[in-house]
């Protein structure tokens, strides 16, 4: 049987403080049997793995450093990265990836923790989940010569042309979809009838980018089967068969239960 899965949900941060477990009884409610949550940097690491152990089965980790925090002293960041690898059991390393969108200071510095934690992913056997903003070609660039034919991931949050979900799913990475799909001038309207559902994995990125009718407010796993509609109703599919095929993809990116 399937469910539906947020492959990305920062749920651990402060924003759900006060009903966390509210929260996760909504997303229950909603059908979300399983939310894999990305890691942003030192600071994150033990309400994610509190929010793991107390949910087990349900919230899954992952860990890396999010380009956004990959400033003075990162190499620190990264040692800490390297060292919960080799002790923790992680879904995958992530978020890791570039962004150009808030600073370009640590432009050649994100690229390298970039590769060096594609590198772990490797030794690891872990998938990569990806976030890059306003440097999708730059990321698949950097990515490319990196690819081994096993290394596999998913561009989070993709907000990208048609031309660059086709390269994406080349390489053989995921197109994660989310709370973008909904906005009218969110341009995936347009893009996401051509893309195969194959190839699709389905993620809230909450707190962020709440779906339609919750734009601009905090966002919450509970609200997946909003994106998956607004999906559904682009590529003219029923509820049930976008379930089953992301259920599948999510497993088969996050290597769960094969
Ligand atoms: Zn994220």
């Amino acid at each position: 049987m399937s469910y539906w899965i947020d492959t990305h949900a920062h749920i651990y941060l402060d924003e759900f403080k006060a009903d966390r477990a509210d929260m996760l009884g909504r997303a229950a409610e909603a059908g979300i049997d399983r939310i894999y949550m990305p890691n942003i940097d030192h600071t994150s690491i033990d309400n994610m793995l509190e929010l793991e152990e107390k949910a087990a089965g349900v919230c899954v980790s992952m860990m890396g450093l999010h380009p956004c925090y990959v400033k003075k002293g990162f190499e620190k960041e990264l040692y800490l990265v390297e060292e919960w690898l080799g002790k923790h059991k992680f879904a995958a390393v992530g978020e890791i990836g570039t962004d150009l969108y808030w600073d370009k200071t640590y432009w050649e510095q994100q690229q390298e923790a970039f590769q060096l934690q594609v590198a772990w992913a490797k030794q690891y056997q872990l998938p990569i989940v990806i976030h890059c903003r306003e440097s999708i070609d730059e990321t698949i660039d950097l990515l490319e010569p990196l690819l081994d034919g096993k290394l596999r991931g998913v561009f989070h949050c993709f907000s990208g042309s048609l031309e660059q979900a086709k390269k994406v799913i080349a390489m053989g990475f995921y197109v994660g979809l989310g709370g973008v799909v909904t906005f009218k001038n969110g341009g995936l309207d347009k893009i996401v009838p051509e893309v195969d559902v194959n190839h699709v994995v389905l993620e809230t990125d909450s707190p962020y980018l709440a779906p339609v009718p919750h734009r601009g407010k905090r966002n919450e796993p509970g609200y997946l089967p909003l994106v998956a509609q607004r999906i559904c109703d682009l590529k003219r599919i029923m509820p049930q068969q976008l379930k089953d095929i992301t259920f599948a993809n999510a497993n088969r990116l996050f290597n769960h239960g094969i």
